[in-house]
């Protein structure tokens, strides 16, 4: 199989390119005709069966094995963010505020990377492959859409992996684990409607600053004292907005907060308590509450035996020592939804080497990740899909 990291290897300059064209040309949500098309395209240049239009805007190539049924599906996510990147890079985005700052550009490269390592060697697979470029993962929950529109079903998947780039992480290290590895996520917004007045009359109105302070502070005991501190648990109010004078006291203040856990009694006693909290400071002080809950996506939850099987194929293209236990990080993903219907397992393939400043987070205008890791990826992704059932 050493031939396969040769031929990984003889692909870097096309990865990089590939890259490099979509990182020049961002495109967002489920509004990807570009990015698709050059999917599709070469994909097509490859033979493999092509289906578009997906969840809208995903495609799938998919590779059929003469020897089993069922396939595993790899998956990549095409879509970048409405982020203004950092200026002065040379293949930088030609969009302004938008660019590939999470790395999809770069998981594009490498999925098509291991569709090239792949297609030659199908006689040695057990399998079939599904390769699932997927729209709108920032947020607007891709994965869904795609399955709701039955590529399960099409492909035959039995399995799914995903591999994510992580720019915290060294390049070239693996990160991975049984279970939660990403976190649950949803969504709140609470107006507490209560009843303007002068400011030194506060006896004649309902004041929605004091109740919604009061919410604040009362919801940062939800996770210290109803969740099991073993259990890692998350809440927090990002946004606060009540009042324009300094003497009135303002009818409504509003909330927003995010939720994040990674196991489903968790995430339902989250949602249970928040809203309890929320009602009781707006009752408290005369108020009444508007609350949407939104749901988000799931936990990303790995199989225990496709965790192996992905590592293994990580130790075989990046040495045992580059292959390392994930802690669960409390960003979420929508490849959950995949995951909670076939097994499967997500990695970080780490991405950073701070020594050339590649380290900015994901999400932020200075966000990169090193290029040499697209052959290791696309050969991880290749070496999971060949390995025996
Ligand atoms: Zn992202
Ligand atoms: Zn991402």
């Amino acid at each position: 199989m050493n031939d396969l990291r040769c031929d990984a290897d003889r692909l870097a300059t096309r990865l990089v390119e590939w890259r490099r064209e979509l990182h020049r040309n961002p495109e967002l949500g489920f509004d990807l005709p570009l990015t698709a098309a050059f999917v599709a395209r070469r994909l097509g240049d490859l033979g493999v069966e092509v289906r578009t239009g997906i969840g809208r805007a995903g495609v799938v190539g998919i590779l059929r094995s003469d020897r089993g049924s069922g396939t595993v599906l790899l998956r990549a996510d095409m879509d970048a963010l409405p982020v203004q990147e950092a200026p002065g890079r040379e293949y930088g985005s030609t969009i302004p505020g938008r660019m590939h700052a999470c790395g999809h550009d770069g998981h594009v490269a490498m999925l098509l990377g291991a569709a090239e390592l792949l297609v030659p060697r199908r006689a040695a697979l057990s399998r079939g492959v599904a390769f699932c470029f997927q729209p709108a993962e920032e947020g607007a929950g891709g994965a869904r859409e795609m399955i709701d529109d039955g590529v399960l079903e099409t492909t035959g998947a039995t399995e799914a992996y995903a591999l994510h780039l992580w720019s915290r992480f060294p390049a070239g290290t693996l990160r991975t684990r049984s279970g939660p590895v990403m976190a649950a996520q949803d969504e709140f917004a609470a107006t507490i409607v209560g009843r303007g007045g002068h400011a030194a009359l506060p006896h004649e109105a309902a004041d929605p600053v004091v109740a919604a302070s009061q919410a604040v502070v009362a919801l940062q005991a939800v996770v210290s004292r109803c969740v099991d501190p073993l259990e890692p648990a998350v809440v927090s109010v990002g946004s606060f907005h009540a009042g324009s004078a300094p003497n009135a006291i303002p009818g409504e203040a509003r909330l927003l907060g995010t939720l994040r856990s990674f196991r489903p009694e968790v995430r339902d006693l989250l949602r249970r308590r928040v809203r309890e909290v929320l009602e009781a400071a707006a009752q408290g002080a005369g108020c009444r509450l508007d609350l949407d809950l939104t749901p988000g996506y799931p936990a990303v939850v790995n199989d225990a035996r496709a965790a192996a099987r992905l590592r293994t194929a990580a130790v075989e293209a990046l040495g045992t020592d580059a292959v390392l236990e994930a802690s669960p990080l409390a960003a979420s993903e929508d490849f959950a939804f995949f995951l909670e219907r076939v097994p499967g397992a997500f990695g970080l393939l780490g991405a950073g080497d701070p020594s050339r400043g590649i380290d900015a987070p994901h999400h932020s205008p200075g966000f990169d990740f090193d290029e040499s890791v697209l052959p290791r990826g696309a050969e991880i992704l290749a070496r999971v899909a060949l390995a025996p059932e």
